[in-house]
């Protein structure tokens, strides 16, 4: 057992992985019988969908503090945030489209001949559906939108208060650390479960099978380093004016520790190190603009929950219209800013775009065996977006140390 947890995560959900491919090749259809390993992992998954955004998401927006205080700093963080978190929906949608990852994928490949998808709702039935007409009826029903949309309200009460709030912000405080808590527990859960989804997938399909969600994990990794090595560096070239490959240099030890942790989270303690000491970024700057960028600013998960939601609808033949796509760019975003900086925090966010343009949630299962590969990547893209929008704004406003950032001795 020791011996168990003493191998990370990540390299036990890699050894699943191929592991459960040749199991499938080897087994053939027989895989099918270990299929409910992986649903009872996808299951857990769901049952964290509402209180995950519910907690995360009001402690997130109540972490902002005094909303007069928000000032300078906040507004041009929020706004690169907002700025940078769009064009990576777009990357995203963009790429699902021109190489239409599903395309031509037989729809039974993800379990689904017996739930036909539900049908899109009008554009003005789904913003009247944005505000729920009853909170815990949008709860048990997992009706994410109008569960975002109570929540930021409830955050915004919540800092219109100020003292007075304070007591119920420590409450989400709390219950966001230990939702994610119970995330942990649950992703215990992800070497078995991916185990038996790619045992299934590569029994019953074969290596066939497998094309479609090797193009998804290709795809992927491409859109992430659009994102990092180009829309990055022209934030940090362009609006900051200062020097990209000192940037990345200054950044190498959150890099690394994100990549191999899939947490942004996790990596906070690393990227903010590394934001303050190599990049001299101001330590008020930094805290404020990393930490809540750590929550909020995840620029990798939204480009990957658009390149998922368009992977499931050309599986399952669901045709999307231009509003279809607006709605997509807007639910993937809000699912990042949902998303805890945890691993597999992205997975559980399909649930919100998928339902909101009617892709089956049998989408789910299929991703989720190849999904910690791709977590990885877009962690590394949501921290390294978080510093690179840190140091934007401390250009900005002043609060940069440049004879630090281009100094060698901390690198
Ligand atoms: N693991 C990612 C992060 O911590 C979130 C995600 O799953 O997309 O940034």
């Amino acid at each position: 057992m020791a011996f168990w947890f003493r191998i990370p995560l990540w390299q036990r959900v890699i050894a699943a992985l191929a592991l459960g491919i040749a199991t499938g090749l080897i087994w053939g259809e027989g895989a099918v019988s270990i299929k409910w390993i992986g649903d009872l992992f996808i299951r857990a998954i769901k049952m964290l969908v509402v209180p995950l955004i519910f907690f995360s998401l009001v402690a997130g927006v109540a972490s902002i503090g005094d909303i007069r205080k928000l000032g300078s700093v906040g507004g041009r963080a929020m706004l690169l945030f907002l700025v940078t978190g769009q064009l990576a929906a777009i990357l995203g949608l963009t790429m699902g489209t021109l190489v239409q990852p599903g395309r031509g994928v037989d729809a039974s490949l993800a379990g689904s001949a017996d739930t036909p998808p539900p049908a899109s709702a009008s554009a003005t039935e789904t913003i009247l559906k944005m505000v729920p007409e009853n909170v815990v009826e949008a709860m048990a029903t997992t009706d994410v939108l109008a569960l975002i949309v109570f929540s930021l309200l409830l955050g915004i009460g919540i800092l219109m208060a100020r003292e007075e709030g304070a007591p119920v912000a420590r409450i989400f405080d709390s219950g966001a650390i230990v939702m994610q808590k119970v995330t942990i527990v649950v992703m215990e859960l992800t070497p078995f479960g991916v185990f038996a989804l790619m045992a299934w997938v590569a029994g019953t399909f074969g290596f066939e099978g497998l094309v479609p969600l090797a193009k998804l994990v290709a795809l992927n990794y491409i859109g992430c380093a659009i994102i990092i090595l180009v829309f990055y560096p022209v934030m940090i070239r362009f609006i900051a004016k200062l020097p990209v490959i000192d940037f990345f240099r200054g950044m190498v030890d959150a890099i690394a520790v994100s990549y191999s942790t899939a947490s942004s989270n996790a990596t906070l303690p690393v990227t903010l190190r590394c934001t303050q000491r190599n990049l001299g970024i101001s330590t008020s700057v930094s805290s404020f603009v990393v930490s809540l960028g750590a929550t909020i600013n995840m620029n990798g998960t939204a480009m990957y929950l658009c390149l998922a939601t368009l992977f499931g609808a050309q599986i399952f033949g669901v045709d999307l219209s231009w509003g279809d796509y607006a709605m997509v760019a807007f639910t993937s975003t809000l699912g990042a800013v949902g998303a805890a900086g945890i691993p597999g925090a992205g997975l559980i966010m399909m649930a919100l775009v998928f339902g909101s343009v009617g892709v089956p949630l049998e989408t789910i299962a299929l991703v989720a065996g190849v999904d910690r590969i791709m977590d990885m990547i877009r962690t590394t893209t949501n921290i390294t977006g978080d510093a690179a929008v840190a140091v934007t704004v401390a250009a900005m406003t002043g609060e940069l140390d440049r004879v630090e950032m281009i100094s060698d001795d901390d690198v």
